[in-house]
């Protein structure tokens, strides 16, 4: 009788309102934890490319900065050595892995490129650690759909910044391998931190290893592909390094003929730490950083998804355009990644030919480059391979 009642008195006890609420409370929390751990570690899954048949071989960012090797920072660097000597070009895509016409640029000249003269480095996701992680409080999505001929493939949309698992805590202020003093956060922004050190902070050994590549390899032209807001005065744009002065005018004028306006914007003498200021000053070369305008990045713009990325439409921005305070032109057709990816793919093209005129002594002959009107009009995955 005895244990009988005790019994009784602890399922009593166990099934008391209170008790019932916090165990349905605690199983809830267990699952929401568990679904976004989940959708958390499908972005540490890496996105897979189909290089061309035209590549020699695939390096790692870890053979110029050992200390990378096994760390989240190491990423694959696409190596397209053509028969004869030439130019040796560099191509960063992902330096910022929320502007995904920076990195899908570099995914399509990786699986489509084909080189007779010089040798071209592509890195399509310079920044690796940042396509493992987004923004918090930005609800962007993780991935976004090409629709291939095939099938659609998906890729990262990440952060503009290294994770922070792999590099914490931020300090407060930050002064950079090239002595400019910045907020703290900017400690993980690629862009801000060549020209890197050799045993410093996990993306100051990014930066590192690009400024090495860069003298290893004798690169003669680099270049880093970027997107921005379209209320960003920098859009549409060739920021050039001073020793490439006379070849982004070239650039210029053979976009102009083409219809296709973009402004230059001198590299700043003062602002230290860009790659487009560093690969100049340290590795002495002309150094080129391109921008399109894209809304998913933009502080106006309203509910984030994949389609935003991809259809770059935004009812917000078209209502800006009209207030006149963008720095592109914007209507109800949005700026597509398709124009996007196509608008870098042409000022590559003619910074090649550019290049060409005035080095002849170092030509670059490229082929299988995807043209401009058809990336535009038929989409980008026309040029993609087939998903698995
Ligand atoms: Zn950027």
């Amino acid at each position: 009788m005895k244990i009988y009642s005790t019994e009784k008195s602890l399922r009593q006890r166990l099934f008391r309102p209170h008790i019932l609420r916090g165990g349905f409370l605690f199983l809830f929390t267990l699952v929401i934890c568990f679904s976004a751990g989940k959708t958390f570690l499908l972005l540490r899954k890496a996105d897979v490319l189909y290089p061309s048949g035209g590549l020699s071989r695939i390096s790692h960012l870890s053979a110029y900065s050992p200390a990378l090797e096994n760390s989240p920072g190491d990423t694959p660097i696409y190596i397209f050595q053509g028969e004869e000597e030439g130019a040796n070009v560099l191509i960063l895509g992902g330096t910022h892995p929320n502007e995904p016409a920076g990195f899908i640029t570099s995914v399509l000249l990786t699986e489509n490129l084909k080189v007779k003269r010089g040798k071209v480095f592509i890195v399509p996701q310079a920044n690796h650690s940042g396509f493992s992680h987004n923004d918090p409080f930005e609800a962007n999505p993780q991935r976004f759909p090409l629709q291939t001929p095939q099938g659609k493939r998906w890729f990262r949309y990440g952060s503009r910044l290294t994770n922070p698992i792999h590099q914490w805590p931020d300090p407060i202020l930050y002064a950079n391998p090239a002595g400019q003093m910045l907020a703290g956060t900017e400690s993980r922004n690629l862009n801000r931190n060549y020209p890197g050190r050799e045993k410093g902070n996990l993306t100051e050994r990014i930066a590192w290893g690009f400024q090495r590549l860069i003298a290893q390899e004798k690169i003669d032209l680099a270049l880093d592909l970027h997107e921005a807001a379209p209320e960003y005065p920098v859009v549409n744009a060739i920021v050039f390094h001073e020793r490439g002065g006379e070849l982004a005018a070239w650039t210029l004028m053979e976009l102009q003929m083409q219809d296709l306006v973009f402004r230059l914007e001198e590299s700043p003498r003062t602002l230290r730490g860009l790659s487009h200021r560093e690969w100049g000053d340290s590795g002495g070369i002309p150094a080129f950083l391109f921008e399109t305008a894209n809304v998913s990045h933009g502080r106006l713009k309203g509910k984030p998804s994949a389609d935003l990325i991809v259809s770059g439409k935004d009812k917000n921005y078209v209502r800006a355009a009209r207030m006149g305070r963008l720095f592109v032109p914007f209507d109800e057709n949005g700026i597509p990644l398709r124009l996007r990816v196509a608008r870098h793919l042409a000022a590559f093209q003619a910074l090649t030919g550019s290049w060409n005129e005035l080095f002849p002594e170092k030509p670059l002959e490229l082929h299988n480059l995807p043209p401009f009107e058809q990336v535009r009009d038929q989409g980008i995955g026309l040029f993609l391979h087939a998903p698995d």
